[in-house]
């Protein structure tokens, strides 16, 4: 049968495809170690899951409005002004089946045939396909290891164009976990002000953050962006609820109807019960992601320090996110048997096989110098699985 055109550029998500290959030699009884999660590791919080027992035995089962509840959508703009001090209306909010769901229907609804939109790089990997998906061509900037991995004005700036339609902001950062300050975000601000570039700000780790960093969102640093601004959230990473796919986007009131047309014409609503869980989330006690983020703190510690003493690996601290991503190039032209390291595919391969270590390759975050390793996963997991990975690097030569 034949594939459409619209294909060509479109590969499989590779974080989804390690996990894959991990799970598949677990079930034949081999014992891997895998560290390319990307989704916390803890029990979603019973006072949520209480909410979705609720809302089954009341019969909440039916369809939703497609891009949502009201009561959802009204608990979305009580917690974009509590913790973002951004005012919404419920018809500004779209809600989605994830976070990523958003961001694709931000794309169909903005993108078309020749625009432009340009990806920082290191990127989660969805985004250029996202925006291929919509006829568009990404545009990476590259966020040199030297400035944190994040963009400067000047390289924003460079890469304009007249068919610059969008620009994709994920602070923190999957997968480098590095994260804008709010005068770094007030710089990039201005060479956005006065253009008419929306602003895609992914803020999913919003509320995974350490070492005291404040988080802020963009249009929130600068109140002129807001309206140039759609602001992707959810609540998968935050109450650890990625299997119940709610996601949301909030932005001018047009392209929000827009992307709810986009949805009432595909998937219809998220699913219902799933959106009363997510109320129970936003409105409820928010100690559970105090508690998260200690744990995940002290495993960034610890996966930081080994990789850094690893021989050949660089690893920048990262600031949010729960992934460390190492620099391995220093191991670019070793051996061990039929092994060569050459870049991050055949590292991670090297790693798999040899000490059934799953980690990502950062060939599909755009940054073949690197792997990214998930700390979403038991301390012990993450003594034993840097012990196998020092051991395997050790053996290079
Ligand atoms: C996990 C993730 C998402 C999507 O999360 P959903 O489960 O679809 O809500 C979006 N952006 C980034 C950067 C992510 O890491």
């Amino acid at each position: 049968m034949n594939i459409s055109k619209r294909m060509d550029n479109i590969k499989p998500s590779p974080t989804l495809a390690v996990s894959a290959k991990a799970k598949a030699m677990k079930a034949r009884g081999i014992d891997v170690i895998g560290f390319g999660a990307g989704e916390p590791d803890f029990d979603t919080p019973d006072h949520i899951k209480e909410a979705a027992i609720q809302s089954i035995q009341d019969g909440f089962t039916k369809y939703t409005p497609a891009g949502g509840t009201e009561d959802l959508k009204q608990a979305i703009c009580a917690k974009l002004q509590r913790d973002n001090n951004l005012t919404y209306e419920p018809a500004q909010i779209l809600v989605s089946c994830g976070a990523k769901h958003s961001l694709y229907n931000i794309c169909q609804a903005i993108l078309f045939d020749g625009d432009e939109a340009i990806i920082p790089a290191p990127y989660w990997v969805s985004y250029p396909d996202m925006v291929y998906l919509a006829g568009a061509t990404p545009v990476i900037v590259d966020a040199k290891a030297e400035n944190d991995y994040k963009i400067t004005p000047e390289e924003l700036k460079a890469a304009i164009t007249p068919k610059t339609k969008a620009f994709f902001l994920n602070s923190p950062s999957n997968p480098t976990g590095a994260a804008y300050t709010e005068d770094e975000l007030k710089k990039l601000a201005e060479v956005l002000v006065g253009t008419d570039i929306t602003i895609i700000s992914d803020e999913i780790y919003e509320s995974i953050i350490y070492d005291g960093f404040v988080f802020n969102s963009i249009a929130t640093v600068e109140p002129k962006l807001q309206d140039q601004t759609i602001v992707v959230n959810g609540v998968s990473k935050t109450y650890s609820m990625t299997g119940w796919r709610i996601g949301y986007a909030a932005g001018p009131a047009n392209v929000i109807k827009a992307m709810a047309n986009i949805q009432s014409q595909s998937t219809s609503n998220p699913t219902s019960i799933a959106q009363k869980a997510t109320i129970a989330a936003l409105n409820g006690p928010q100690d559970c992601i105090t508690m998260m983020v200690t744990e995940f703190d002290k495993r960034r510690k610890y996966m930081v320090d080994r990789l850094n003493a690893i021989p050949g690996f660089s690893c920048f601290t990262p600031k949010g996110a729960f992934y460390a991503f190492p620099n391995i190039s220093g191991v670019f032209g070793k051996k061990a048997g039929d092994h060569v390291i050459n870049d991050s595919t055949s590292l991670e391969t090297y790693l798999l096989e040899t000490v059934n270590v799953a980690v990502v390759g950062g060939l599909g975050f755009g940054a073949d110098n690197n792997i990214r390793l998930s700390y979403a996963t038991s301390m012990e997991n993450i003594e034993k699985g840097l012990n196998r990975i020092q051991e395997a690097v050790e053996k290079l030569s």
